[in-house]
Protein backbone atom coordinates (compact mmCIF):
# COMPACT_ATOMS: atom_id res chain seq x y z
CA UNK A 1 0.00 0.00 0.00
CA UNK A 2 1.07 3.65 -0.61
CA UNK A 3 1.36 4.50 2.92
CA UNK A 4 2.96 8.00 3.90
CA UNK A 5 3.45 7.25 7.35
CA UNK A 6 3.45 4.49 9.21
CA UNK A 7 2.07 6.37 12.33
CA UNK A 8 -1.70 5.09 13.09
CA UNK A 9 -1.96 5.56 16.59
CA UNK A 10 -3.13 8.42 18.73
CA UNK A 11 -2.05 9.80 21.88
CA UNK A 12 -3.84 9.39 25.19
CA UNK A 13 -1.99 9.39 28.64
CA UNK A 14 1.46 9.18 27.75
CA UNK A 15 0.32 5.71 24.71
CA UNK A 16 0.14 5.27 22.11
CA UNK A 17 -3.38 3.84 21.15
CA UNK A 18 -5.65 2.30 18.53
CA UNK A 19 -9.26 3.48 19.25
CA UNK A 20 -11.72 1.47 21.94
CA UNK A 21 -13.39 0.49 18.92
CA UNK A 22 -10.87 -0.98 17.43
CA UNK A 23 -11.83 0.47 14.07
CA UNK A 24 -9.30 2.44 11.84
CA UNK A 25 -11.06 5.10 8.67
CA UNK A 26 -8.63 5.83 6.01
CA UNK A 27 -7.14 8.73 4.66
CA UNK A 28 -6.93 9.96 0.96
CA UNK A 29 -4.52 11.47 -1.16
CA UNK A 30 -6.82 14.59 -2.84
CA UNK A 31 -3.94 14.91 -5.84
CA UNK A 32 -4.79 11.34 -6.76
CA UNK A 33 -7.65 9.73 -4.36
CA UNK A 34 -5.46 7.28 -3.88
CA UNK A 35 -5.45 5.95 0.22
CA UNK A 36 -2.26 6.98 1.89
CA UNK A 37 -2.92 5.55 5.59
CA UNK A 38 -4.90 4.78 8.01
CA UNK A 39 -6.22 6.21 11.55
CA UNK A 40 -8.12 5.31 14.52
CA UNK A 41 -12.17 6.08 14.48
CA UNK A 42 -12.00 7.25 17.66
CA UNK A 43 -14.95 7.70 19.78
CA UNK A 44 -16.92 9.17 23.32
CA UNK A 45 -15.10 6.83 24.79
CA UNK A 46 -12.03 7.91 23.82
CA UNK A 47 -12.27 11.15 25.04
CA UNK A 48 -13.26 9.71 28.45
CA UNK A 49 -9.58 7.99 28.65
CA UNK A 50 -8.22 11.37 27.33
CA UNK A 51 -9.75 13.40 29.83
CA UNK A 52 -9.19 10.99 32.85
CA UNK A 53 -5.45 11.29 31.56
CA UNK A 54 -5.20 15.05 31.40
CA UNK A 55 -6.95 15.36 35.04
CA UNK A 56 -4.01 13.24 36.33
CA UNK A 57 -1.68 14.90 34.64
CA UNK A 58 -2.30 19.09 34.46
CA UNK A 59 -1.30 19.16 38.52
CA UNK A 60 1.86 18.43 38.74
CA UNK A 61 2.79 19.70 35.10
CA UNK A 62 1.21 23.20 36.61
CA UNK A 63 2.80 22.96 39.72
CA UNK A 64 6.12 23.14 37.64
CA UNK A 65 7.95 26.34 37.49
CA UNK A 66 7.29 28.22 34.58
CA UNK A 67 11.13 28.07 33.32
CA UNK A 68 10.73 24.20 33.23
CA UNK A 69 7.32 24.29 31.78
CA UNK A 70 9.21 26.06 29.31
CA UNK A 71 12.42 24.17 28.94
CA UNK A 72 10.29 20.84 28.20
CA UNK A 73 8.29 23.05 25.57
CA UNK A 74 11.44 23.82 23.73
CA UNK A 75 12.29 20.29 23.45
CA UNK A 76 8.78 19.54 22.27
CA UNK A 77 9.99 22.26 19.38
CA UNK A 78 13.53 20.79 19.09
CA UNK A 79 12.06 16.92 18.47
CA UNK A 80 9.50 18.05 15.87
CA UNK A 81 12.13 20.13 13.98
CA UNK A 82 14.20 17.18 13.55
CA UNK A 83 10.88 15.41 12.15
CA UNK A 84 9.77 18.27 9.94
CA UNK A 85 10.63 16.95 6.55
CA UNK A 86 8.62 13.62 7.26
CA UNK A 87 5.94 16.35 8.72
CA UNK A 88 5.77 18.25 5.40
CA UNK A 89 5.90 15.49 3.39
CA UNK A 90 2.73 13.42 4.90
CA UNK A 91 0.98 16.97 5.31
CA UNK A 92 1.28 17.95 1.45
CA UNK A 93 0.10 14.35 1.02
CA UNK A 94 -2.38 14.73 3.33
CA UNK A 95 -3.73 18.12 2.13
CA UNK A 96 -2.77 18.91 -0.92
CA UNK A 97 -1.52 21.91 0.13
CA UNK A 98 1.76 22.71 -2.09
CA UNK A 99 5.09 22.20 -0.86
CA UNK A 100 7.33 25.26 -0.57
CA UNK A 101 4.83 27.37 1.20
CA UNK A 102 4.32 24.35 3.91
CA UNK A 103 7.81 24.17 4.89
CA UNK A 104 6.67 26.66 7.38
CA UNK A 105 4.11 25.54 9.30
CA UNK A 106 6.57 23.18 11.08
CA UNK A 107 8.81 26.41 12.05
CA UNK A 108 5.70 28.30 13.06
CA UNK A 109 4.66 25.78 15.65
CA UNK A 110 8.06 25.79 16.98
CA UNK A 111 8.37 29.28 16.70
CA UNK A 112 4.59 29.24 19.42
CA UNK A 113 6.21 26.93 21.21
CA UNK A 114 9.46 28.98 21.97
CA UNK A 115 7.34 32.12 22.30
CA UNK A 116 5.04 30.46 25.08
CA UNK A 117 7.83 28.85 26.80
CA UNK A 118 8.82 32.16 26.94
CA UNK A 119 6.14 34.07 28.13
CA UNK A 120 5.24 31.82 30.83
CA UNK A 121 6.56 34.00 33.44
CA UNK A 122 4.20 36.74 32.80
CA UNK A 123 1.13 34.45 33.93
CA UNK A 124 0.76 37.13 36.75
CA UNK A 125 -1.53 38.46 38.57
CA UNK A 126 -2.12 42.39 40.70
CA UNK A 127 -2.10 43.45 43.93
CA UNK A 128 -5.51 46.00 43.66
CA UNK A 129 -5.74 49.29 46.07
CA UNK A 130 -9.21 48.83 46.63
CA UNK A 131 -8.64 49.20 51.08
CA UNK A 132 -5.52 50.52 52.51
CA UNK A 133 -6.35 48.40 55.42
CA UNK A 134 -6.00 45.13 53.22
CA UNK A 135 -4.13 43.29 50.89
CA UNK A 136 -6.18 42.34 47.46
CA UNK A 137 -4.33 39.89 44.96
CA UNK A 138 -4.97 38.22 42.28
CA UNK A 139 -3.95 34.60 40.58
CA UNK A 140 -3.81 33.06 37.16
CA UNK A 141 -4.71 29.51 37.59
CA UNK A 142 -5.00 26.99 34.37
CA UNK A 143 -8.62 25.17 33.65
CA UNK A 144 -7.08 21.96 34.27
CA UNK A 145 -8.00 20.01 30.12
CA UNK A 146 -8.76 21.82 27.96
CA UNK A 147 -9.43 20.97 24.18
CA UNK A 148 -8.32 22.25 20.81
CA UNK A 149 -10.07 21.28 17.48
CA UNK A 150 -8.59 21.97 14.47
CA UNK A 151 -9.53 22.70 10.85
CA UNK A 152 -7.63 20.60 7.66
CA UNK A 153 -5.92 23.89 5.74
CA UNK A 154 -3.04 23.41 8.50
CA UNK A 155 -3.08 20.63 10.95
CA UNK A 156 0.03 19.80 12.86
CA UNK A 157 0.47 23.98 13.05
CA UNK A 158 -2.90 24.58 14.64
CA UNK A 159 -2.53 21.04 17.12
CA UNK A 160 1.26 22.78 17.70
CA UNK A 161 0.74 26.49 17.63
CA UNK A 162 -2.62 26.43 18.50
CA UNK A 163 -1.91 24.95 22.05
CA UNK A 164 1.59 26.17 23.19
CA UNK A 165 -0.44 28.76 25.33
CA UNK A 166 -2.30 26.64 27.12
CA UNK A 167 0.66 24.41 28.00
CA UNK A 168 2.30 27.72 28.72
CA UNK A 169 -0.44 28.41 30.94
CA UNK A 170 -0.28 24.77 32.78
CA UNK A 171 -3.52 23.09 31.36
CA UNK A 172 -3.08 19.57 29.79
CA UNK A 173 -4.55 19.80 26.17
CA UNK A 174 -6.55 17.41 24.17
CA UNK A 175 -6.34 17.86 20.18
CA UNK A 176 -8.84 17.04 17.67
CA UNK A 177 -7.31 16.95 14.51
CA UNK A 178 -9.15 17.12 10.99
CA UNK A 179 -10.43 13.90 9.50
CA UNK A 180 -10.23 14.59 5.91
CA UNK A 181 -6.03 15.64 7.27
CA UNK A 182 -4.85 14.06 10.50
CA UNK A 183 -2.10 11.62 9.27
CA UNK A 184 0.42 14.29 10.75
CA UNK A 185 -1.07 14.19 13.89
CA UNK A 186 0.00 10.29 14.35
CA UNK A 187 3.55 11.54 13.28
CA UNK A 188 2.89 14.55 16.08
CA UNK A 189 1.37 12.06 18.76
CA UNK A 190 4.78 9.71 18.45
CA UNK A 191 6.78 13.39 19.32
CA UNK A 192 4.98 14.30 22.14
CA UNK A 193 4.91 11.08 23.80
CA UNK A 194 8.71 11.70 24.15
CA UNK A 195 8.49 14.92 24.94
CA UNK A 196 5.96 15.69 27.07
CA UNK A 197 5.56 14.20 30.49
CA UNK A 198 2.72 11.70 29.66
CA UNK A 199 -1.34 12.80 29.90
CA UNK A 200 -0.31 16.64 29.03
CA UNK A 201 -0.42 16.71 25.34
CA UNK A 202 -2.84 13.81 24.67
CA UNK A 203 -4.26 13.75 20.86
CA UNK A 204 -7.89 11.87 20.24
CA UNK A 205 -8.76 11.78 15.95
CA UNK A 206 -11.80 11.04 15.03
CA UNK A 207 -15.09 12.57 13.34
CA UNK A 208 -16.59 16.01 14.06
CA UNK A 209 -20.15 14.46 15.30
CA UNK A 210 -18.70 12.10 17.52
CA UNK A 211 -15.23 13.05 18.90
CA UNK A 212 -15.80 16.59 18.26
CA UNK A 213 -19.21 16.81 20.30
CA UNK A 214 -17.80 14.88 22.79
CA UNK A 215 -15.50 17.18 23.35
CA UNK A 216 -17.49 19.67 23.13
CA UNK A 217 -20.06 18.08 25.60
CA UNK A 218 -17.81 17.04 28.00
CA UNK A 219 -18.71 18.36 31.55
CA UNK A 220 -14.86 18.24 32.83
CA UNK A 221 -13.59 20.30 29.74
CA UNK A 222 -14.79 23.36 30.51
CA UNK A 223 -12.48 25.70 27.75
CA UNK A 224 -12.95 24.82 24.11
CA UNK A 225 -10.87 26.55 21.40
CA UNK A 226 -11.94 25.59 17.96
CA UNK A 227 -10.93 26.95 14.54
CA UNK A 228 -13.19 25.60 11.63
CA UNK A 229 -16.44 27.19 9.74
CA UNK A 230 -19.34 29.69 11.46
CA UNK A 231 -21.97 26.89 11.44
CA UNK A 232 -19.70 24.44 13.44
CA UNK A 233 -18.82 27.34 15.29
CA UNK A 234 -22.21 28.25 15.86
CA UNK A 235 -23.23 24.35 17.14
CA UNK A 236 -20.44 24.04 19.26
CA UNK A 237 -21.50 27.47 21.36
CA UNK A 238 -24.44 25.32 21.59
CA UNK A 239 -23.74 22.18 22.27
CA UNK A 240 -21.63 23.32 25.12
CA UNK A 241 -23.89 25.35 26.70
CA UNK A 242 -26.54 22.48 26.94
CA UNK A 243 -24.44 20.80 29.35
CA UNK A 244 -22.24 23.34 30.84
CA UNK A 245 -20.86 27.24 31.60
CA UNK A 246 -18.35 27.06 29.11
CA UNK A 247 -15.39 29.33 28.24
CA UNK A 248 -15.45 29.31 23.92
CA UNK A 249 -13.28 30.76 21.90
CA UNK A 250 -14.14 30.66 17.60
CA UNK A 251 -11.66 31.42 15.01
CA UNK A 252 -13.98 30.79 12.35
CA UNK A 253 -14.25 32.26 8.30
CA UNK A 254 -14.03 35.26 6.19
CA UNK A 255 -14.96 37.32 2.87
CA UNK A 256 -12.08 39.35 3.81
CA UNK A 257 -12.02 42.74 1.83
CA UNK A 258 -8.86 43.78 0.11
CA UNK A 259 -9.41 47.87 -0.55
CA UNK A 260 -7.55 49.34 -2.99
CA UNK A 261 -7.34 53.63 -3.68
CA UNK A 262 -6.37 54.97 -7.13
CA UNK A 263 -2.69 55.81 -5.98
CA UNK A 264 -1.52 53.14 -6.07
CA UNK A 265 0.50 50.96 -8.77
CA UNK A 266 -1.44 48.15 -10.47
CA UNK A 267 1.44 45.92 -11.13
CA UNK A 268 1.95 46.10 -7.28
CA UNK A 269 -1.33 45.13 -6.17
CA UNK A 270 -2.25 42.65 -8.54
CA UNK A 271 0.87 40.98 -7.05
CA UNK A 272 -0.30 41.30 -3.23
CA UNK A 273 -4.16 40.55 -4.44
CA UNK A 274 -3.06 37.14 -6.09
CA UNK A 275 -0.74 36.83 -2.47
CA UNK A 276 -3.37 37.55 -0.47
CA UNK A 277 -5.76 35.03 -1.93
CA UNK A 278 -3.29 32.34 -0.92
CA UNK A 279 -4.37 29.83 -4.08
CA UNK A 280 -0.60 28.01 -3.03
CA UNK A 281 -3.35 26.31 -0.55
CA UNK A 282 -6.03 26.51 -3.28
CA UNK A 283 -7.85 29.83 -1.18
CA UNK A 284 -8.28 27.40 1.95
CA UNK A 285 -7.02 29.88 4.29
CA UNK A 286 -9.48 31.76 6.77
CA UNK A 287 -7.35 34.93 5.79
CA UNK A 288 -8.02 34.73 1.92
CA UNK A 289 -7.90 38.15 0.61
CA UNK A 290 -11.45 36.92 -1.20
CA UNK A 291 -13.23 40.14 -1.91
CA UNK A 292 -11.09 42.58 -4.25
CA UNK A 293 -12.48 45.75 -3.86
CA UNK A 294 -10.89 48.34 -6.51
CA UNK A 295 -11.56 51.96 -7.14
CA UNK A 296 -13.28 52.76 -10.27
CA UNK A 297 -10.25 54.90 -11.79
CA UNK A 298 -8.11 52.15 -11.04
CA UNK A 299 -10.14 49.36 -11.22
CA UNK A 300 -9.45 47.93 -14.84
CA UNK A 301 -5.69 48.26 -15.00
CA UNK A 302 -5.53 45.95 -12.01
CA UNK A 303 -8.25 43.75 -13.20
CA UNK A 304 -6.39 43.15 -16.18
CA UNK A 305 -2.99 42.16 -14.24
CA UNK A 306 -4.65 40.28 -11.78
CA UNK A 307 -6.86 37.75 -14.55
CA UNK A 308 -3.35 37.43 -16.12
CA UNK A 309 -1.34 36.41 -13.30
CA UNK A 310 -3.80 33.84 -11.91
CA UNK A 311 -4.08 32.37 -15.61
CA UNK A 312 -0.62 31.82 -15.28
CA UNK A 313 -0.62 30.48 -12.14
CA UNK A 314 0.62 26.64 -12.56
CA UNK A 315 -1.51 23.70 -11.07
CA UNK A 316 -0.56 19.92 -10.34
CA UNK A 317 1.37 17.65 -8.16
CA UNK A 318 1.46 19.83 -4.68
CA UNK A 319 4.64 17.74 -3.94
CA UNK A 320 6.67 19.46 -7.15
CA UNK A 321 8.17 22.95 -6.06
CA UNK A 322 7.34 24.76 -8.76
CA UNK A 323 3.91 24.02 -8.39
CA UNK A 324 1.57 27.23 -7.68
CA UNK A 325 -1.64 25.50 -6.62
CA UNK A 326 -2.87 22.01 -5.53
CA UNK A 327 -6.27 19.97 -5.59
CA UNK A 328 -8.72 21.39 -2.91
CA UNK A 329 -8.61 19.00 0.29
CA UNK A 330 -11.70 16.84 -0.25
CA UNK A 331 -14.39 15.81 -2.57
CA UNK A 332 -16.94 18.09 -0.50
CA UNK A 333 -14.52 21.20 -0.82
CA UNK A 334 -14.37 20.17 -4.53
CA UNK A 335 -18.11 20.27 -4.56
CA UNK A 336 -18.82 23.24 -2.56
CA UNK A 337 -16.89 25.48 -4.29
CA UNK A 338 -18.14 24.01 -7.98
CA UNK A 339 -21.34 25.19 -6.46
CA UNK A 340 -20.38 28.52 -6.05
CA UNK A 341 -19.24 28.71 -9.89
CA UNK A 342 -22.81 27.15 -10.45
CA UNK A 343 -24.67 30.26 -8.72
CA UNK A 344 -22.21 33.34 -9.70
CA UNK A 345 -22.81 31.99 -13.33
CA UNK A 346 -27.01 32.40 -12.85
CA UNK A 347 -26.33 35.63 -10.46
CA UNK A 348 -24.28 37.45 -13.50
CA UNK A 349 -21.01 37.74 -12.37
CA UNK A 350 -17.87 37.73 -15.46
CA UNK A 351 -15.73 35.18 -15.08
CA UNK A 352 -12.40 36.39 -15.69
CA UNK A 353 -10.28 32.75 -15.95
CA UNK A 354 -10.63 29.23 -14.42
CA UNK A 355 -14.21 28.07 -12.90
CA UNK A 356 -13.61 24.86 -14.48
CA UNK A 357 -12.00 21.05 -13.26
CA UNK A 358 -8.59 21.52 -15.05
CA UNK A 359 -8.37 18.15 -17.46
CA UNK A 360 -6.01 16.46 -19.21
CA UNK A 361 -2.98 13.89 -17.89
CA UNK A 362 -2.28 14.28 -13.89
CA UNK A 363 -6.21 15.64 -13.14
CA UNK A 364 -8.38 12.51 -13.73
CA UNK A 365 -8.08 11.44 -9.97
CA UNK A 366 -8.32 14.27 -7.31
CA UNK A 367 -10.45 17.07 -6.43
CA UNK A 368 -8.92 19.76 -8.81
CA UNK A 369 -10.23 23.08 -10.26
CA UNK A 370 -8.65 25.93 -11.68
CA UNK A 371 -7.70 29.53 -9.70
CA UNK A 372 -10.71 31.53 -10.33
CA UNK A 373 -11.40 35.29 -10.88
CA UNK A 374 -14.72 36.60 -11.15
CA UNK A 375 -15.10 40.52 -11.79
CA UNK A 376 -18.46 42.77 -11.80
CA UNK A 377 -19.62 40.90 -8.19
CA UNK A 378 -21.83 42.45 -5.82
CA UNK A 379 -23.00 42.85 -2.52
CA UNK A 380 -25.99 41.06 -3.48
CA UNK A 381 -24.18 38.15 -4.69
CA UNK A 382 -23.49 34.70 -2.78
CA UNK A 383 -19.75 35.54 -3.79
CA UNK A 384 -19.67 38.40 -2.16
CA UNK A 385 -21.44 37.23 1.00
CA UNK A 386 -20.18 33.86 1.82
CA UNK A 387 -17.15 32.31 2.39
CA UNK A 388 -15.85 30.06 -0.95
CA UNK A 389 -12.74 28.35 1.01
CA UNK A 390 -11.85 27.70 -2.51
CA UNK A 391 -9.32 29.39 -5.16
CA UNK A 392 -12.24 32.11 -6.30
CA UNK A 393 -11.32 35.91 -6.14
CA UNK A 394 -14.20 38.11 -6.40
CA UNK A 395 -13.49 41.38 -7.73
CA UNK A 396 -15.92 44.19 -7.01
CA UNK A 397 -15.55 48.27 -7.31
CA UNK A 398 -16.26 51.04 -5.38
CA UNK A 399 -15.97 55.04 -5.93
CA UNK A 400 -15.65 57.08 -2.82
CA UNK A 401 -14.74 56.44 0.66
CA UNK A 402 -17.83 55.75 1.98
CA UNK A 403 -18.88 53.84 -0.88
CA UNK A 404 -15.68 51.57 -0.21
CA UNK A 405 -16.41 51.70 3.90
CA UNK A 406 -20.05 50.41 3.27
CA UNK A 407 -19.05 47.38 0.60
CA UNK A 408 -16.31 46.39 2.82
CA UNK A 409 -18.46 46.00 5.93
CA UNK A 410 -21.65 44.14 3.86
CA UNK A 411 -21.61 40.87 5.11
CA UNK A 412 -21.77 38.97 8.04
CA UNK A 413 -17.70 38.27 8.32
CA UNK A 414 -15.40 40.05 10.11
CA UNK A 415 -11.74 38.30 9.78
CA UNK A 416 -9.50 40.42 7.71
CA UNK A 417 -9.12 43.09 5.72
CA UNK A 418 -6.33 44.89 4.10
CA UNK A 419 -6.15 48.72 2.55
CA UNK A 420 -4.08 49.58 0.39
CA UNK A 421 -2.76 53.36 -0.75
CA UNK A 422 0.13 56.01 -0.23
CA UNK A 423 -2.36 58.49 2.13
CA UNK A 424 -1.97 57.56 5.71
CA UNK A 425 -5.02 59.58 6.49
CA UNK A 426 -7.02 57.62 4.15
CA UNK A 427 -5.30 54.32 5.88
CA UNK A 428 -5.92 55.01 9.05
CA UNK A 429 -9.37 56.53 8.60
CA UNK A 430 -10.61 53.64 6.35
CA UNK A 431 -8.59 50.64 8.96
CA UNK A 432 -10.85 52.77 11.84
CA UNK A 433 -14.10 51.91 10.20
CA UNK A 434 -13.76 48.79 8.89
CA UNK A 435 -15.42 45.98 11.39
CA UNK A 436 -12.45 43.67 10.54
CA UNK A 437 -10.31 42.09 13.70
CA UNK A 438 -7.11 42.19 11.72
CA UNK A 439 -5.46 44.75 9.44
CA UNK A 440 -2.82 45.08 6.75
CA UNK A 441 -2.34 48.50 5.40
CA UNK A 442 -0.42 48.04 2.24
CA UNK A 443 0.66 44.25 3.46
CA UNK A 444 -1.98 41.40 2.85
CA UNK A 445 -2.19 37.80 4.78
CA UNK A 446 0.77 37.79 6.99
CA UNK A 447 0.98 36.36 10.25
CA UNK A 448 3.30 38.07 13.09
CA UNK A 449 4.85 36.26 16.21
CA UNK A 450 2.94 37.52 19.05
CA UNK A 451 0.92 40.29 17.07
CA UNK A 452 -3.07 38.86 18.13
CA UNK A 453 -5.17 37.59 15.19
CA UNK A 454 -9.38 36.67 15.72
CA UNK A 455 -12.25 37.93 14.48
CA UNK A 456 -15.12 40.84 14.62
CA UNK A 457 -18.87 39.50 13.57
CA UNK A 458 -19.71 36.36 12.84
CA UNK A 459 -15.90 35.76 12.31
CA UNK A 460 -15.20 34.74 15.63
CA UNK A 461 -14.86 35.61 19.57
CA UNK A 462 -11.54 36.10 20.91
CA UNK A 463 -7.45 36.63 19.66
CA UNK A 464 -5.06 34.24 19.20
CA UNK A 465 -1.43 34.43 18.14
CA UNK A 466 -0.28 37.07 21.10
CA UNK A 467 0.12 36.99 25.09
CA UNK A 468 -3.65 37.79 25.61
CA UNK A 469 -4.13 33.98 23.90
CA UNK A 470 -2.42 32.56 27.00
CA UNK A 471 -4.22 34.41 29.50
CA UNK A 472 -7.26 32.90 27.72
CA UNK A 473 -6.16 29.77 28.90
CA UNK A 474 -6.13 30.85 32.80
CA UNK A 475 -8.84 31.57 34.97
CA UNK A 476 -8.26 34.17 37.46
CA UNK A 477 -8.35 33.80 41.25
CA UNK A 478 -8.77 36.65 43.53
CA UNK A 479 -7.56 36.89 47.13
CA UNK A 480 -8.42 39.46 49.91
CA UNK A 481 -6.42 39.23 52.95
CA UNK A 482 -7.96 40.81 55.73
CA UNK A 483 -4.94 42.29 58.04
P1 LIG B 1 -15.20 22.48 9.98
O1 LIG B 1 -15.96 23.42 10.84
O2 LIG B 1 -15.93 21.62 9.04
O3 LIG B 1 -14.31 21.49 10.87
C1 LIG B 1 -13.34 21.97 11.78
C2 LIG B 1 -13.15 20.93 12.87
O4 LIG B 1 -14.38 20.83 13.61
C3 LIG B 1 -12.85 19.52 12.37
O5 LIG B 1 -11.88 18.93 13.20
C4 LIG B 1 -14.19 18.80 12.52
O6 LIG B 1 -14.07 17.43 12.69
C5 LIG B 1 -14.74 19.46 13.76
N1 LIG B 1 -16.19 19.39 13.91
C6 LIG B 1 -17.12 19.28 12.93
N2 LIG B 1 -18.36 19.24 13.46
C7 LIG B 1 -18.22 19.32 14.81
C8 LIG B 1 -19.12 19.34 15.91
N3 LIG B 1 -20.43 19.27 15.72
N4 LIG B 1 -18.62 19.45 17.15
C9 LIG B 1 -17.30 19.55 17.36
N5 LIG B 1 -16.38 19.52 16.36
C10 LIG B 1 -16.84 19.41 15.10
O7 LIG B 1 -14.13 23.39 9.22
P2 LIG B 1 -13.12 22.96 8.07
O8 LIG B 1 -13.89 22.73 6.82
O9 LIG B 1 -12.18 21.90 8.56
O10 LIG B 1 -12.26 24.30 7.95
C11 LIG B 1 -12.65 25.35 7.15
C12 LIG B 1 -13.13 26.52 7.95
O11 LIG B 1 -12.16 26.89 8.94
C13 LIG B 1 -13.32 27.78 7.11
O12 LIG B 1 -14.54 28.39 7.41
C14 LIG B 1 -12.16 28.66 7.53
O13 LIG B 1 -12.36 30.02 7.33
C15 LIG B 1 -11.99 28.30 8.95
N6 LIG B 1 -10.64 28.65 9.42
C16 LIG B 1 -10.52 29.72 10.27
C17 LIG B 1 -9.26 30.12 10.71
C18 LIG B 1 -9.10 31.30 11.62
O14 LIG B 1 -8.04 31.45 12.24
N7 LIG B 1 -10.08 32.19 11.74
C19 LIG B 1 -8.14 29.40 10.30
C20 LIG B 1 -8.30 28.32 9.43
C21 LIG B 1 -9.56 27.95 9.02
Amino acid sequence: MGYVTKADRMLIGGELVASESGEWDESINPANEKVIGRWPAGTAGDVERAVTAGEAAWPAWAAKSPYERGEIMREFGHRLSERAEEILHVEVADTGNTITPMRGDVRIAVESLNYYAGLAHELKGETLPSTSRNLHLTLREPYGVVARIAPFNHPLMFAVARTAAALAAGNAVIVKPPETSPLSAMVLAEIAREALPAGVFNIVTGHGRTVGDAIVRHPRIKRIAFIGSPETGRAIQRAAAEVAVKHVTLELGGKNPMIVFPDTDPDEIARAAVGGMNFTWQGQSCGSTSRLLLHEDIHDAVLERVVARVASLRVGDPMDPEINMGPLNSAQQLKKTLGFVDTAQREGARLMTGGRRPTGSGFEQGFWVEPTVYADVKPGMRLWQEEVFGPILSVGRWSSFEDAVEKANSTEYGLTAAIWTKDIGNALNMARRVRSGHLWINGCSSHFLGVPFGGMKNSGVGREEGIEEMFSYTEAKTINVML
